[in-house]
């Protein structure tokens, strides 16, 4: 078991309401397998998916529960041992994860503080082949390593972040509708990539995606979201058969 997640709740706070966003959740997931996390909009899924990784405002949210990766519980953990799981270990793709790079940097500036968050010592070379095969992986030249983002388009940063949540090699990799923005074909082509890396590396992934074709295609199990909590969770094979 990579992740058991138990009475999980995340209620966002602030002064005149209180959102309880995920509710009372419960799953496991195995090492190797990749779970398609379904729901209508606004039933908890990046909520859950932030609140794992810890991303989320600490002000206004509350998270209760206990989320055991790897043998450490990721709602206690001290912020600075987040810091070594949070790249390294689980890293996330969201569908605007373009949003979160640095307008006045270099892609390559960029890839570098990731890659050496983790490797101060790894040398400028190493982490330009590094890069440069994710890149391939997501169909994009090495060109755009020394670009700024505005010089791409929404649709190759996206393929960037993706490239970017991959440089280190995650264990858990959590895509929340990472390529729903993109065209089917590129889509199709990141998915396979992916299924083939976890495969030879190992990785686990959340998928986290309305699609269900996608979730047919690249997960071998599916989970329900629904106002907040979670239900059955099966494997895709059976799910599907008896719909
Ligand atoms: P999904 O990813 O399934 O679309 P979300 O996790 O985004 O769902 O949202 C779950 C619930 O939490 C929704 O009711 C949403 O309106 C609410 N929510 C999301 N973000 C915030 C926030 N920052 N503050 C308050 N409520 C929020
Ligand atoms: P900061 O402005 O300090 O980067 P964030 O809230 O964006 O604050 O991120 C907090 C921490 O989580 C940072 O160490 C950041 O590198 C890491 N982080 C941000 N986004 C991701 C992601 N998608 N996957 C893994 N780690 C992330």
């Amino acid at each position: 078991m990579i992740l058991e997640v138990k009475d999980f709740n995340v209620t966002y706070v602030n002064k005149h309401k209180r959102v309880y966003a995920v509710k009372n959740v419960n799953f496991n997931i195995d090492k190797g397998d990749s779970l398609g996390l379904v729901g209508e909009s606004g039933s908890g899924k990046s909520t859950l998916a932030m609140a794992l990784l810890r991303l989320l405002s600490k002000k206004s949210t509350e998270i209760s529960g206990t989320a055991n990766f790897l043998g450490r519980d990721l709602v206690n953990l001290s912020e600075e041992e987040l810091k070594e799981i949070r790249w390294k270990e689980i890293s996330v793709v969201f569908q605007k994860s373009m949003n979160s790079l640095s307008p006045v940097h270099r892609i390559r500036t960029q890839v570098e503080d990731i890659y050496r968050v983790h490797n101060p010592k790894a040398a400028k070379e190493e982490i330009r082949d590094r890069f440069t095969y994710l890149l391939k992986l997501v169909n994009l030249s090495d060109r755009v390593y020394n670009l700024y983002p505005h010089e791409l388009s929404g649709g190759m940063l996206q393929r960037v972040s993706i490239a970017i949540s991959l440089l280190n090699n995650p264990k858990l990799l959590i895509m929340d509708e990472a390529t729903t923005a993109l065209d089917v074909v590129t889509q199709g082509q990141i998915l396979d990539e992916v299924v083939k890396m976890e495969k030879e590396m190992d990785m686990t992934r959340i998928m986290i995606t309305h699609d269900m074709s996608v979730v047919a295609t690249s997960c071998n199990k599916v989970a329900v979201m629904y106002a907040g909590e979670m239900m059955e969770m099966g494997y895709v094979k059976e799910v599907l058969k008896n719909p």
